[in-house]
């Protein structure tokens, strides 16, 4: 799996952190972004449910 994360679309609402924070954080300005190494998408079942969580669907997964 893949995960894409859309900065432009991201409104730095932190859910993606919450819900997977082995996977997302937030940079400075509160924007969601992947942590180094985990672009792979870690375990799987949290990040489709951060990315079911996001409310602009800024996060992308491709199986
Ligand atoms: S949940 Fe979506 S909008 Fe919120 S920080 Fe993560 S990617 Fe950005």
């Amino acid at each position: 799996m893949r995960i894409s994360l859309d900065t432009d679309v991201c409104i730095g609402a932190g859910q993606c952190a919450l819900v997977a924070p082995d996977v997302f954080a937030q940079d400075d300005d509160g924007f969601g972004t992947v942590l180094p190494g985990r672009e792979d998408g870690g375990s799987g079942t949290l990040v489709r449910e951060a990315a079911r969580a996001c409310p602009v669907q800024a996060i992308t997964l491709d199986a």
